[in-house]
C-alpha cells in the first residue's frame, strides 16, 4: 500500500479539555510497557486459527477480569465482551480480533510461533501473521490505561474479543448473538489493522469506504468426458473453463466504469486426473472485491452470462450448464465514518504528533469489523491503520505483507503507538458527550 504522508487537517480546539495531557499519558505507558511487550511475546508464541480461539479468548478474559471489567465469554464462538462501567456517559466499542492462521512462521523471532494445528487434515503451523496478536496487546494496554484514569472520563467502556476475523465470520456471529441487545448500543465504535507499509510510530486513516466487500464464488463448469486422444467424443471442460477465465478478465476492463474499482481474481482452477482423460467437470474459484453495490450487482450478472455464454458457444447442452454458487454471506466493505475520523485523527495527533497521522488510500482488502456500523443502529465506526514497519525494513524495499511467513511488527514502538492513540482517542470521546 501506498501512503501519502498527508496530514488530514484537522483542528483540536474543539475538544473539551483533558487532565491527562499526552506527557502523563507516555508516562503511563511507559510504565506498562514490560508487561504488555511480555504479553504481546506470549501471545505471538501462542497463536490459534479460527474458531479455535479457546486459550486466547480465555486469557484476554483473564486480563480484563483482574482490571476490573465485567466480562462475558463464549459470546458467538469463543467471543468475549469486557464491559467497565463508569457512571453516566456515551458507550464506545472497542475491538480487537483474535485468531491467527494455519501456516508456519519462518520469522525466526526469539518468540516466534510453537503451535502447530490440525488444518483440512494435516498438521500446520499457526502464526499471527496478520497481526492481531498486536491488536489485543493495544487493546489490552488501552483497557489498563483507562482503568488508570478512570478519575477523568464517564461512560461505559465496551471491549469485545472478537473470534475468526480471518474467516469472515467472527463479527456476524458476536453480532447474532445479540451484542447490541445484550450490552446496549455503542455511541462509536473503533478498531485497528496492522499495516505492513506504514512505518511503525504513524497511524494511517482513511474516510468513506477503505476496505472493500469480499466474496467468494464457484463456477462448477460440467462437459463430456471422454479419453484424450479422442477430444471430439468430448465436451471439454478444460478448453470451456480457460476460455471462462479469460472472459471473466473483461469484466472489470470493458464492463466497469473506469473511475470505478473491483477485482476479480481466478484463484483456483481444479479438474481432472491424468494426462490422457478429458474429465467431465472443472471447478473455478474466484474471489470478488468491490466497493458499491451496484458495481456488486453487475460484477455478478457478467459472472452468470459469461458462464453460461461460454457454456453454450462450447456446445454445453442446456442440462449440464455451469452452477454458479455466490456466497450467501459475504463481508460487506468497510465504511470509516467521516465525522469519527475527524475525531480520531485529531486525537491521535495529540499524542503522536500530526506528522504522524498519514493518509491512508482505500485497499481491496477485506474486514468483518465493517459489520459493526451496518447494522439498522447505524453504529459510527472507524477502522484505521497502526504503523508496523521499522524505518530500515521499509528502505531496504523488502516489505513481507500480511499472511507473509515473514511478516511481524516493530513490536515496542507499535504497541506505544496504538495505546497511546487508542487511549487518547477513547478519552476524547469519553469528554466530548
Ligand atoms: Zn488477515
Ligand atoms: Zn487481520
Amino acid at each position: 500500500m501506498r501512503t501519502l504522508l498527508t496530514f488530514l487537517c484537522l483542528s483540536s480546539s474543539f475538544f473539551v479539555a483533558r487532565a491527562t495531557e499526552p506527557p502523563a499519558l507516555q508516562a503511563l505507558i511507559a510504565e506498562d510497557m514490560p508487561y504488555l511487550l511480555e504479553f504481546y511475546k506470549d501471545r505471538h508464541e501462542n497463536p490459534e486459527i479460527s474458531l479455535m480461539e479457546k486459550e486466547t479468548a480465555a486469557t484476554l478474559a483473564a486480563e480484563l477480569r483482574k482490571i476490573g471489567f465485567e466480562v462475558t465469554e463464549d459470546f458467538g464462538g469463543y467471543g468475549i465482551v469486557g464491559i467497565l462501567k463508569n457512571g453516566p456517559g456515551p458507550t464506545i466499542l472497542y475491538r480487537t480480533d483474535m485468531d491467527a492462521l494455519p501456516m508456519y512462521e519462518k520469522t525466526g523471532l526469539p518468540y516466534k510461533s510453537k503451535l502447530t494445528t490440525q488444518y483440512n487434515g494435516q498438521e500446520v503451523g499457526t502464526m499471527h501473521s496478520c497481526g492481531h496478536d498486536m491488536h489485543m496487546t493495544s487493546w489490552l494496554g488501552a483497557a489498563r490505561a483507562m482503568v488508570k484514569m478512570k478519575d477523568q472520563w464517564h461512560g461505559t467502556l465496551m471491549l469485545i474479543g472478537q473470534p475468526a476475523e480471518e474467516i469472515g465470520k467472527g463479527a456476524r456471529l458476536m453480532l447474532q448473538a445479540g451484542l447490541y441487545q445484550k450490552f446496549g448500543v455503542p455511541d462509536y465504535g473503533m478498531g485497528m489493522h496492522c499495516s505492513p507499509t506504514i512505518e511503525t510510530g504513524k497511524v494511517g486513516f482513511g474516510k468513506g469506504y477503505t476496505m472493500a466487500t469480499t466474496e467468494s464464488v464457484d463456477i462448477l463448469v460440467k462437459g463430456v468426458g471422454a479419453h484424450g486422444a479422442s477430444p471430439h467424443m468430448s465436451i471439454d471442460p478444460v478448453v470451456t473453463a480457460s476460455m471462462m477465465v479469460m472472459e471473466l478478465q473483461t469484466i472489470v476492463s470493458r464492463n466497469l466504469k473506469p473511475t470505478e474499482s473491483a477485482v476479480i481474481t481466478v484463484g483456483a482452477i481444479e479438474g481432472g486426473i491424468k494426462h490422457n482423460i478429458i474429465p467431465d467437470h472443472v471447478t473455478l474459484k474466484l474471489t470478488l472485491r468491490t466497493f458499491n453495490e451496484e458495481v456488486r450487482q453487475m460484477v455478478h450478472r457478467r459472472i452468470e452470462e459469461i458462464a453460461y455464454g461460454v457454456a453454450k458457444a462450447s456446445g454445453v447442452p442446456d442440462d449440464l450448464l455451469p452452477e454458479i454458487t455466490f456466497p450467501d454471506e459475504f463481508t460487506p466493505a468497510n465504511y470509516n465514518n467521516e465525522a469519527l475520523v475527524d475525531i480520531m485523527t485529531a486525537a491521535a495527533s495529540q499524542v503522536i504528533g500530526k506528522d504522524n497521522v498519514v493518509y491512508a488510500e482505500p485497499l481491496m482488502v477485506g474486514e468483518d469489523f465493517s459489520m459493526y456500523g451496518q447494522t439498522a443502529e447505524k453504529v459510527p465506526t472507524v477502522l484505521y491503520w497502526l504503523g508496523t514497519a521499522p524505518a530500515e525494513r521499509l528502505a531496504s524495499g523488502n516489505v513481507p505483507g500480511l499472511h507473509s511467513p515473514y511478516y511481524f511488527p516493530a513490536p515496542e514502538t507499535s504497541i506505544k503507538t496504538a495505546v497511546a492513540v487508542n487511549t487518547s482517542v477513547l478519552l476524547d470521546l469519553f469528554t466530548k458527550k
